[in-house]
């Protein structure tokens, strides 16, 4: 199958394409290297069924392939509100040209969406039924509106031009192959930990998340892609383990026996007090489910962030 992986320089694309390459795809992946390395996937380029091209996924693209996942978006807070007008522009315009992609060459096409859609949810957990409490004017809404919008068009390609496509909610996942600097809560706790540098809770540490370790994620995303039946979703995908922003500093704190000291800071505006998946649905299609807990997964990511900035 040819597969082609938009944002797969990233942090989720990466592992993707590693995926995919050892399952003997051929793999192209499109990156602008906005927030992704070369880093990430250069141990891929001796394989003859990987390719990387340089490409900003607002611009079409013409590629003959099978299957298409679109995980081009910065995901992490700090880098999609740097230019917010480019993160809407990424998932609006990068969902049309990458469905327009699917419509000529009839690819099945992937939309990596998020549980961002929920916004500051007052259904807990999150039921995909469920349709968010979102801010549409916020320092958010560059990226939950831009990833409620592709979820739009993901559903009138199906309905209108019958485009195989299937779209996934993911929930906070973390892992190796993230920056170091990329800003979201595990890397920062983790990379502050191993430097003794203060912890920085975000208010006060009260609010949840669900995490996810990346190789449950990859495991789901690409079990929804081979699954034959036509299912437009969308499915949850994530750990259901919800822990209080304070729980998570304090086990990153023990697991790296860091002599960091919790900080608070202040709480960005439209920060979702509560956030875990209800995933009977991805259970129940794709007999999926996380297999990696918190600690195990924080003890490998602990050892990628010790072995690149340590050494
Ligand atoms: P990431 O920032 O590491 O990866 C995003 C990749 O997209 C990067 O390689 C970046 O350079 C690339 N990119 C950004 N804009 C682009 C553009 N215009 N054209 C081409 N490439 C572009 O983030 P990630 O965590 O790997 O997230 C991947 C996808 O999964 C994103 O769409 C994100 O919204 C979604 N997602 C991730 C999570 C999570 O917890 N990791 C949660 C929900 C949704
Ligand atoms: N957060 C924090 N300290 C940090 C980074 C993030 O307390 O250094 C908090 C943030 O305010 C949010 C949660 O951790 O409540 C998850 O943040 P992240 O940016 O990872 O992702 P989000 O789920 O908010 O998109």
């Amino acid at each position: 199958m040819r597969v082609l992986v938009t944002g797969g320089a990233g942090f989720l694309g990466s592992h993707l394409c590693d995926l995919l390459v050892k399952k003997g795809h051929d793999v192209v992946c499109a990156d602008n290297f906005y927030t992704g390395s070369k880093a990430n996937v250069s141990h891929l380029l001796e394989y003859p069924n990987f390719e990387i091209i340089r490409h900003d996924v607002t611009f079409p693209l013409y590629v003959e392939v099978d299957q298409i996942y679109n995980l081009a978006c910065p995901a992490s807070p700090v880098h999609y509100q740097s230019d917010p007008v480019q993160t809407t522009k990424t998932s609006v315009h990068g969902a049309i040209n990458m469905l327009g992609l699917a419509k000529r060459t009839g690819a099945r096409i992937l939309q990596a969406s998020t549980s961002e859609v929920y916004g500051d949810p007052e259904v807990h957990p999150q039921t995909e039924d469920y349709w968010g409490r979102v801010n549409p004017i916020g320092i958010r809404s560059c990226y939950d509106e831009g990833k409620r919008c592709a979820e739009t068009l993901f559903f009138d390609y199906n309905r209108q031009y019958a485009v195989d496509t299937r779209v996934i909610r993911i929930f906070n996942t973390y892992g190796p192959n993230m920056h170091p600097q990329d800003g979201r809560v595990v890397s920062n706790f983790i990379m502050q930990a191993l430097h003794n540098e203060d912890i920085t809770i975000y208010g006060d540490g009260n609010q949840t998340r669900s995490f996810c370790y990346v190789d449950d994620l990859i495991r789901g995303m690409v079990s929804y892609m081979e699954l034959d039946s036509k299912e437009p979703g969308p499915i949850n995908l994530g750990n259901p383990n919800e822990f209080t922003i304070r729980e998570l500093a304090e086990r990153v704190i023990a697991l790296t026996n860091s002599s960091s000291k919790i900080i608070l800071k202040p709480l960005p505006e439209d920060d979702p007090k509560q956030r875990q998946p209800d995933i009977t649905l991805a259970k129940k299609i794709l007999g999926w489910e996380p297999q990696v807990q918190l600690e195990e997964g924080l003890l490998k990511t602990i050892a990628y962030f010790s072995e690149r900035t340590l050494a």
